[in-house]
């Protein structure tokens, strides 16, 4: 076995996304560093990078391309500029970090169940923030040319977008970030916060069934933003089931699982609403979520 990182053998994905999807991994690759991810990408292909999995949906039962994840590089320190976070890093994790540092701006990370790489992927975020704007440089293996680079925040800036980012269009594999860290002399205030916004979420988020969070990105007609919940609650669809996905009743935004759903019954759900939604409202739906 290599030092640079952990082989697995025949794994059932289940654990490794919060939407519960049992899926059948011939090999789950856990690298320990930088050089651990290139070696991987050297001795395997058709490699699927995943962070913690809650942006992913398996559509798949089976796999024999090889999953690489991120979870054993957990890095995670204060320099006195900037906190260094490794990209398998919870952000739950990151969030806390910063609140013991006395550092501010990382309070919306916190309840959202995502990895630094896989936040910085989706650039993450809520209504008001979104991690672009705490980003100061990001370390990558960048597989075109084989090497780490440091991509500084100027260079990704011209590519942020709603669930959009430099890495989703680039051959890339995020392996740290370094962040702003701008201190606060109000440590309490940072918990309030931070608390606040996870009770309120708790309040309108289906937490007691596994998700993958929001199915679609927001939708425009004729430039106007439309709320997905209502157009879903509108088409009827609350509490529709396919199999074990069925859409919240809690938030129709959100859809779950209830005990035995397949990667099969979710997409099928997925198409179903994008169907009726088109026919009603003539707004074609786009997943924020990737399939795999
Ligand atoms: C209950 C719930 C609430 C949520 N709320 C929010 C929210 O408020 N805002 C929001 O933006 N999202 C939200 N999400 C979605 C999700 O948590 C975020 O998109 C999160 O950032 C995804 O991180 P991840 O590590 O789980 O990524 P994954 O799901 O593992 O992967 C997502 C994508 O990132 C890529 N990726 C992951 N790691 C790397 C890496 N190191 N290098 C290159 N690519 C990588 C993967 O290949 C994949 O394409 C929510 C999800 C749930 C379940």
């Amino acid at each position: 076995m290599s030092k640079e990182y952990c082989v697995l053998n025949n794994v059932n994905l289940r654990l490794y996304n919060t939407m519960r999807l049992k899926a059948f991994a011939d090999y789950l690759l856990l690298p320990y560093n930088d050089m651990g991810v290139k070696s991987i990408f050297k001795d395997y292909n058709d490699v699927i990078v995943i962070g913690n999995g809650s942006n992913i949906i398996f559509s798949e039962s089976e796999y024999s391309s090889p999953f690489l994840c991120t979870k054993l590089l957990d890095e995670l320190e204060f320099d006195g500029n900037s906190i260094i976070a490794g990209s398998g890093v919870r952000l739950s994790d990151l969030a806390w970090f910063a609140l013991e540092k006395h550092i501010s701006g990382f309070e919306f990370l916190e309840d959202i169940p995502g990895s630094v790489g896989g936040a910085l992927s989706m650039n993450a975020g809520t209504y008001n923030d979104n991690i672009q704007n705490i980003v100061r440089s990001v370390i990558v293996y960048d597989r075109d040319s084989d090497s780490i680079i440091e991509l500084d925040s100027s260079m990704l800036l011209p590519h942020w977008g709603k669930r959009d980012s430099y890495f989703l269009h680039h051959n890339c594999i995020i392996i740290s970030c370094k962040f702003n860290a701008s201190l606060s002399d109000d440590y309490l205030s940072i918990l309030d916060k931070m608390l606040e916004i996870k009770k309120n979420r708790y309040k309108k988020q289906p937490r007691d069934y596994p998700s993958a969070g929001s199915v679609f990105k927001r939708p425009y007609l004729n430039g106007e933003p439309f709320y997905i919940w209502k157009i879903i609650d509108e088409c009827g669809l609350r509490g529709y089931s396919i199999g074990g996905a069925q859409i919240s009743t809690k938030h129709p935004g959100f859809i779950i699982n209830t005990g035995n759903a397949t990667g099969k019954d979710v997409l099928d759900l997925i198409e179903y609403i994008k169907s009726i939604v088109l026919s009603k409202y003539g707004i074609l739906l786009e997943e924020e979520w990737r399939i795999y």
